[in-house]
This record gives C-alpha cells, structure tokens and sequence, in this order.
C-alpha cells in the first residue's frame, strides 16, 4: 500500500525535514508486520513528493499472530487484502516513520510545522464498504477537496462489476501534521478492522491524534465508534471528553489537555490575573506578549487604558486566527485596532518588530520550546528585544503529583517539551539574569502546597 504526500509550497523541500527523511534515499524501516519504505518519486523546484511504501507479510501475522481475530486456521490467514489496501496497518507505518511529524516535532524546521502547505495526499487503495458517500462524508468536512476513483474488481474481467476499493485524493491546505493526524484516525476507519486488540489507551490516541478536529466533525460518532471497535464504555469515555469540549470551541485547540486538566482550579484566570498585576504595576505601557495563543491575556490587557501598544506574538497562524476570531478583531473601534497588533513570528529568532517595549509576558511558552532552543530564546528576548520588564510563567513540575487527571511521569500538556522543578526554574532564570543584566524575583500562582510548591511558577525580571 501506498501513501504519497505531495506539496507545492515553497520551499518545497521542508517537507523533507518535516517527514524527517531525506529526499535523495531510499529509507527502509522494518516493522512487526512488514516493512516501510520511505523514497521521493519527485523534487522539483515547484513540488516535491514522498512516499510511504508499506508491505505487509501476512505469514508473519500468522505466525505473530497479529492478523485480524477470529479467522484462526482459515484460508483467509493467508489470502487477503492486508498487503494491498490501507489499513491500521498504514497507521502504524505513520506512527513509527513519520512519528516525529505526527507529534508535531522537527528541530530543523520548527517554524514549518505549524504552516498551512498546499498538500495533497494520495492513498492507492482504500476499502470502504458504504461507498464514495462515506468517504466525501468522512473528509469533506475536514476542508479536503476529494478525489475518489473506484477501482474494478479486475480490469480483465470488467464483467464482475467494480469492487469495494477506491484510490483516494484529499487536496488541502493545511499544516502537514493535522494531514497526517487525519489520516492516521480516519483509514483505519475505511477499513473497519483493526489488526490489533483495542483498549484504553486507544481512547487516548484518539481523542490525542483527533485534538483540534474530531470534537467538531459532523461524524465524530461514527468515527469513535468504528475507531474503538464498538466497545461501548470506551466510546462513551471518549465522547464524553469529546462533548466537554464540543461546549467551549475556544478551548478547541492545542491547549485543551491542559485546559481541562487545570480549570478545576481555573488556574488559568489567577495566573493570567497575577500577570495583568505584575504588569500593571510596572508601569509598562507598551507591552508584548509573546506566544500569545488563544488571546487570553490580550482580552485583559485590552481592558486596560494604561497599556498604550499590545503586540501580541505567536508562531502558530492557526492561533493567531483563533485569537483574531476570540477577541472579535474585526468588530472592534478603530481606536482599539490601533493599539493592537498579532503578529506571526518565533521567539528563537531576532525579531526588530519586537523591540522598545516596556514590558513582554511569556505565559506558558518556554516548556514548549525544545531544549537546544532555549539559548537562541534567551538572546531573542534578553539581548534583541530587551524589554524593561520581562514575566516567564511555566508549570512547576514538582506539583504534577497534585493533579488527579494526570497519569504519572507524564507531562501537563503533550506538546511540552520539559517541565522543570523550582529550583530548575530558579537556577535557569537566574542564570539568564545574570548574563543580561536583570533582576529576577520569583512569584508563585494558584495554591500552595507546603511540599510541592503552587501549580504555576513565575519569574518576574526587570533591568
Ligand atoms: N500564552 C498563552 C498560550 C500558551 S500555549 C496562554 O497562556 O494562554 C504556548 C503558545 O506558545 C502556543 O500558542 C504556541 O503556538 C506558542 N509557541 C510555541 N513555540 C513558539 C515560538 N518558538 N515562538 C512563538 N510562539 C511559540
């Protein structure tokens, strides 16, 4: 089976460091049921295609016994359309090659990950009982043009009637990772037989590789059902997350894990407070707030004279949108349009825009930034932008354990990439103190544990 990703945006080849794999080889990848291969049939300057080529062995799945249940002994062990048709198995094959696109990460590229590209995906069987209609139902509502072509039984034959396989075309534009977060949900659904045991930890994949489109898809009942092979107290456990946050669409977005898992003490609201505090007594009056999101601190600091000039910053177009659409943009009095702007743009790179302003909050950004990155943050906002006050709030891990909803060793959000501990924090912030020429105090938000420390930790620099 295959599945070709194709994109016309330029540059082209980001989709290389996107996919992870290199454009000039032939990778292969071995798999429990087969193999992947991993080439790209065309690099041009205008386009740029890779396939994922998945063999599947069904004697391996016998002998592994991986194949589909309740077929044990019978011919079609041996003799069936695993090895030709997308399936869960072409889902896993996404997962283990193109993981890293998947989870939304690539270290040489950060910035293409939340791209629209023009990208047009290309399965060459697909198997879908219910017809084309299934299908158009299926990706229409996911802003895809569709493309089906159903294919004949045996073009030798044209007699015998066509069968119930189509090659499928979805042209969109989109960031690549919900392409690939699409695919991974909805083929296994076409083919409504999934090759391994469905438990608990589907409902998470599910509701994780369907953040930011399932809880609103006219057929996310459908497609919970047959994604969790009927299993109803699995279905009901993840329509009900499903309906939660089908009742607030601002929540639907990258954040929502992190939403649902604090608003129990709406610790989102005090920490947002307490910068609006910190803020307001500096006396800043031209303010950033870089890695803005949905808006929520913008909201407040729009209701505030005092604050001259908001910029609000993000790397994600998509936030951005949701924030312009959250704080009604368009609707507002010229007067407050021009004193705000959104602006795209990273907080790893120089930025002259962000420059001579009294004051920046970074709420809740740096954990998601990678590691390696965060010197290159540290100079963006301490040596180029350099504003006279600068408030950092991130999770203070120590408190996960206080969390009932969160599994252990796990972080608050799956887009984190580290959450640090008080005294990680502290040694950090200042440490940056130190090599530009601030003052940090520490703040913390929400309420304090005597051992673990409060949910939110806050450093409040100031030059
Ligand atoms: N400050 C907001 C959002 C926090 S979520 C709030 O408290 O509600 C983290 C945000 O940081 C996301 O919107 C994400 O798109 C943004 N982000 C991640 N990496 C970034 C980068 N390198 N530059 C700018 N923004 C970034």
């Amino acid at each position: 089976m295959f599945l070709t990703i194709r994109t016309t945006t330029s540059p082209v080849t980001d989709l290389g460091y996107l996919l992870h794999k290199h454009p000039e080889k032939v990778q292969e990848f071995g798999l429990n049921f087969g193999k992947a291969r991993v080439f790209y049939p065309e690099v041009s300057e205008e386009a740029c295609a890779a396939a994922l080529f998945v063999t599947v062995d069904p004697i391996a799945l016998v002998r592994s016994r991986t194949g589909p249940a309740g077929e044990a002994g019978s011919l079609s062990q041996y003799v069936n359309d695993r090895p030709y048709v997308a399936s869960s198995f072409l889902s896993v094959a996404i997962a283990e090659v193109y993981g890293s696109a998947l989870g939304g990460r690539c270290k040489d590229r950060p910035d293409a990950v939340d791209r629209e590209l023009e990208l047009e995906a290309f399965v060459s069987v697909v198997t879908c009982r219910h017809g084309e209609e299934l299908l158009r139902r299926l990706f229409e509502p996911l802003g895809y043009a569709v493309e089906v072509q159903r294919l004949p039984l045996d073009p030798h034959f044209p007699d015998w009637g066509e069968s119930r396989y189509f090659s499928l075309k979805l042209k969109g534009t989109l960031p690549l990772q919900l392409l690939l977060k699409h695919l991974y949900v909805l083929i296994p659904i076409l083919d409504n037989n999934k090759h391994y045991w469905v438990g608990d930890d589907e409902v998470e994949k599910l509701l994780s590789k369907g953040e930011g489109w399932l809880s609103s898809h006219p057929e996310k009942e459908l497609i919970t059902h047959r994604y969790l092979r009927y299993q109803r107290s699995l279905i009901d456990s993840a329509l009900e997350r499903l309906i939660d946050d089908t009742i607030e669409p601002e929540e639907e977005d990258e954040l929502r894990d992190e939403v649902e898992i604090e608003t129990q003490l709406s610790l989102n609201e005090q920490r947002l407070g307490t910068v609006l505090s910190v803020l307001k007594a500096s006396g800043a009056s031209r303010v950033l707030d870089l890695g803005c999101g949905e808006g929520r601190l913008i909201k407040l600091l729009i209701g505030e004279k005092q604050f001259e000039e908001i910029v609000g910053m993000d790397v994600s177009h998509r936030m951005l949108e949701i924030a312009m659409r959250n704080l009604r943009f368009e609707r507002l009095p010229e007067w407050q349009k021009k004193r705000l702007k959104l602006i795209q743009g990273s907080l790893i790179y120089r930025d002259e825009r962000l420059a001579g302003f009294d004051a920046a909050a970074i709420v809740e950004v740096i954990e998601h930034l990678d590691p390696p990155r965060l010197h290159a943050f540290e100079r963006a906002v301490f040596e180029f932008s350099k504003p006279k006050t600068v408030i950092i709030t991130t999770p203070n891990s120590e408190y996960n354990v206080k969390w009932p909803t969160l599994p252990g060793g796990k972080f608050r959000h799956s887009d984190h990439r580290f959450e640090w501990s008080r005294a990680q924090f502290q040694t950090w912030a200042q440490g940056v103190a130190e090599r530009f020429g601030y003052q940090v105090r520490f703040l913390s938000v929400g309420s304090e544990d005597t051992e673990v420390g409060s949910p939110t930790q806050m450093g409040v620099f100031e030059s």
